[in-house]
């Protein structure tokens, strides 16, 4: 089934510029900032600049190009973060899709949690 994107979402309105935003890492085709109600001491939504609902939407559509900036981006970002297990103590990446998934923006956005024991995940 073809994905239908709302360019009325709120991380669409972040990238027009149109909402303020806290930006961690602007890269070609990403941009990661900090979510407006964290929940771990470092709380980062990290989304393609592309018009893509979830994850899969995008694996399956987007180019190579977005599809490694993305992936580099979040990586990135727990870097700066200073979460990665190699020189932190780890951290949580979550991705929620669709009602199941009780995700809240159509956009895609990849959540990087840190900062503390984030818990054994429960569904
Ligand atoms: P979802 O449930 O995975 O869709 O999560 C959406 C996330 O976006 C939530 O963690 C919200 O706190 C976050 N959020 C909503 N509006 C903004 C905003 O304007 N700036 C940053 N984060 C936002």
């Amino acid at each position: 089934m073809p994905y239908t994107y709302d360019d009325q979402n709120i991380f669409a309105k972040i990238l027009r510029g149109e909402i303020p935003n806290t930006t961690v890492l602007e890269t070609d085709h990403s941009l990661a900032f900090r979510d407006i109600e964290p929940q771990a001491p470092e709380h980062v939504l990290v989304i393609p600049k592309g018009a893509y609902v979830t994850y899969d939407h995008f694996a399956n559509t987007a180019s190579d190009a977005e599809i490694l900036d993305f992936t580099r981006a979040v990586g990135k970002v727990c870097d700066m973060l200073g979460v990665a297990p190699s020189d932190g103590e780890g951290y949580r990446m979550i991705s929620n899709a669709g009602e199941n998934g009780v995700q809240d923006v159509p956009h895609l956005h990849v959540h990087v949690l840190g900062g503390r024991n984030m818990g054994r995940m429960v569904a």
